[in-house]
This record gives structure tokens, C-alpha cells and sequence, in this order.
């Protein structure tokens, strides 16, 4: 059968040093990850499972370009998140196995509308529109495994305007990558080009447009963002 209209492109990530990229099949983000960011958003920290919501690859926004300010929102939240890419897929991966799954790693920001996230918990109502909207999910470049290992434990920040708004590492994660992809893979089944964002520490906070967010991960890079 012949596709009716051209079917969407894939969406590629640049790889650091590499000419290839990477094609993304999936986004998966996990919630509430960091104890001191489940505390600030008003929940109790746990040790249940982690739990998941998706962004959709088109919403990735590639490093050097900028993020529009989102319609129906008077208040987008900045959220840093370490985020792995897989270059292998599978399901009931065990958390021994599940980092032979990752290719490479990447800086993210999880673009939230809070108050459209806000209305949707007290109406029991999904997140979607206040996750999965356009350019939601700013991304670096990618780093190969291969050349930067597993990271476990790094320094994650954030600053708005040169102001540092969150500061924490990921080793302070509630889960950790292994576990997260363990699970991930109990719920679904996890194939090549699938992105992981793991959830963000504390200190998130409003954007407006003007804003210049520069955040990162140490040794494994930096990604600066302006709002407009
Ligand atoms: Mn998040």
C-alpha cells in the first residue's frame, strides 16, 4: 500500500561527534523521581513504582533552537532532566541488563504547564496538554555511551538569566536509570529510538518569554535555550 500523503519524518537528535542521527521512535518522561521535588509539589516522597507519561517525538526541540512560549498557559515550568537514549529494545529487561540498552545520553528540559497540570490532578484528568505540546522537550546533543560510560552520580543544574534555580545531582534520582528502564519495560515494550526523560529535582519555576535557560549535566554537556 502506498501512504495516502508523505508520511511524517523521522525526528533525528544529533550525536555528538558523529555524522549520523539518532531516529526517535518514543518519549517516555518519568514523574516525581527526586524526593525534594515530589516535597515541592505537594506530594509525600515514595518508593512505589515509577510512574510514566509521554511526550511525542515531534515535541523534542533540538539544541540551538528556541522555545516559543506555549498557548493557554500563564505558567510554564522549567524542569532539568538527565535522559537516556536506547539503541536496544526488549521488555522484562532486568535491571543487571537494562544499561547494555542505552546508546547515549542527553541534557532535557521537561516543558510543564503548570496550571493546566495543576487543573488536571484536582479533576483526575490526564496530563497530556500540560506535558505533550509543541517544542515541550529542548534536548543537547547526544552522548555515546561508548565514550562517556553510565553515568551515576553528576551534578544537575539549571539557570534562568544566570540565576541558578535548580541545583541537585542525579544520584539523588528515586530511581535510577537501571531500575527506570527495568520498569519502563515491564509496562511496554521498549525498541530502538525510544528516549527516557527521568524527572527533575527541585527548584522548578515559571518562564516568560525573554528568558535565556542554560542547564546541564557535568561531563556530559550544556543546552541554552531562549524563550520567545
Ligand atoms: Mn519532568
Amino acid at each position: 500500500m502506498q501512504p495516502l500523503f508523505p508520511p511524517p519524518e523521522t525526528i533525528l537528535l544529533p550525536i555528538e561527534g558523529e555524522a549520523a542521527g539518532f531516529p526517535v521512535r518514543r518519549v517516555y518522561c518519568v514523574g516525581r523521581n527526586y524526593a525534594d521535588h515530589a516535597r515541592e509539589i505537594g506530594h509525600e516522597p515514595n518508593r512505589d513504582p515509577p510512574f510514566f507519561f509521554q511526550k511525542n517525538p515531534d515535541n523534542l526541540l533540538t539544541a540551538g533552537r528556541a522555545f516559543p512560549y506555549p498557548s493557554q498557559t500563564n505558567d510554564v515550568h522549567h524542569e532539568v532532566e538527565f535522559v537516556a537514549v536506547l539503541a536496544k529494545g526488549g521488555s522484562d529487561i532486568a535491571p543487571e541488563d537494562a544499561l547494555s540498552h542505552v546508546y547515549g545520553y542527553a541534557v532535557g528540559i521537561d516543558f510543564t504547564r503548570r496550571d493546566m497540570q495543576a487543573a488536571a490532578k484536582a479533576a483526575g484528568k490526564p496530563w497530556s496538554a500540560a506535558k505533550a505540546f509543541e517544542h515541550s522537550a529542548p534536548i543537547s546533543p547526544i552522548i555515546p555511551a561508548a565514550r562517556l560510560g553510565h553515568p551515576s552520580t553528576a551534578r544537575i543544574w539549571l539557570d534562568v538569566n544566570g540565576k541558578r534555580r535548580q541545583d541537585a545531582d542525579i544520584a539523588d534520582m528515586t530511581w535510577g536509570m537501571a531500575d527506570i528502564i527495568a520498569h519502563a519495560s515491564r509496562l511496554f515494550t521498549l525498541a530502538p529510538g525510544d528516549v527516557i526523560f527521568t524527572g527533575t529535582p527541585a527548584g522548578v519555576g515559571p518562564v516568560k518569554r525573554g528568558d535565556t535557560i542554560t542547564c546541564g549535566i557535568d561531563d556530559l554537556g550544556t543546552l541554552t535555550v531562549s524563550v520567545v
